[in-house]
This record gives structure tokens, C-alpha cells and sequence, in this order.
């Protein structure tokens, strides 16, 4: 089994989880519980640093309230504000790590995406060429 496999196959496992509404990996990261490298906070997202870097610079930019919102392929009309605060977040993690001429925001949504934590959050990443298309 190659290292692709055991992605999907851990995003496979992970998507069951999510229908249980159980918290992740994330909300320890917001109440603090376990250390993360913190780029940017106000009162409804916090940006860290990914643990697995893909690009010299990989932030993840997440809702600190989860509000049914384990993925994007969950959204429903009343995220609409905190989706566009997301967002905002995201180019504003940007300034500040010097990339906003170029980056790129990805968000994984469900088991074919490789969503591994439902938790909606967005992946600022860049400080390097960036390939398209993604795998
Ligand atoms: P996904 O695959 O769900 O789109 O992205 C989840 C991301 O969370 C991955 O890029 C993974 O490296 C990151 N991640 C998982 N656990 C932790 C953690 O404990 N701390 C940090 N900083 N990132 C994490």
C-alpha cells in the first residue's frame, strides 16, 4: 500500500467519524489544550500553522465555533457570513506571510477530497510555484 492509499483510506475512516458530530484534533487546537504556531485570531477564526507542511507556507484558517459545519459539502445558508469571514481571513494570513501576489486556498470537502478532519477549515498555501492542476 503506497502512502496516496493510506490517505484516502484514513479519509475514508474519518468522514464515518464526522456523522457522529464528535470534536476533533481541531478544537483542542482553539481551546489550547495542545500547542499550534498561530498566524492570525480575532473572535471567529483562528490560522495556524498545518503540523504537515505541503508549501513553505501552509496555513490552516478555521471557525472557532464548528456550527454543523464538519465540511464545505455541509454549508447551509446561515454560514454564508462566517464562509465569506473565512475567506477575508485567508487573504489577510496571506499579507502577513508576505505571499498575497501569489497563493492558493484549498478546502478538501468529504472522503474523495482526502478531507481528514471535519472541521471546516481552508488551506492557505504558498511561498513556492504552485502546480495546476492539483492532484
Ligand atoms: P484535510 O486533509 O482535512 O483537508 O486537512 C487537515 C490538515 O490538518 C492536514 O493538512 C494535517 O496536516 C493538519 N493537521 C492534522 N492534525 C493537526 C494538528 O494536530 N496540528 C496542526 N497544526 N495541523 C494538523
Amino acid at each position: 500500500i503506497n502512502a496516496t492509499n493510506d490517505e484516502e483510506a484514513s479519509a475514508r475512516v474519518a468522514a464515518v467519524d464526522a456523522d457522529t458530530g464528535k470534536p476533533t484534533i481541531f478544537d483542542k487546537i482553539i481551546a489550547k489544550e495542545i500547542p499550534s504556531s498561530i498566524v492570525y485570531e480575532d473572535d471567529k477564526v483562528l490560522a495556524f500553522r498545518d503540523i504537515s507542511p505541503q508549501a513553505p507556507v501552509h496555513v490552516l484558517v478555521i471557525p472557532k465555533i464548528r456550527d454543523g459545519l464538519t465540511q464545505l459539502g455541509k454549508a447551509e445558508h446561515r454560514h454564508g457570513e462566517i464562509l465569506g469571514h473565512l475567506l477575508y481571513a485567508a487573504k489577510i494570513v496571506a499579507e502577513k506571510e508576505g505571499i498575497v501576489d501569489g497563493f492558493r486556498v484549498v478546502i478538501n470537502s468529504g472522503p474523495s477530497a482526502c478531507q481528514s478532519v471535519y472541521h471546516l477549515h481552508l488551506h492557505v498555501l504558498g511561498g513556492r510555484q504552485m502546480k495546476w492542476p492539483p492532484g
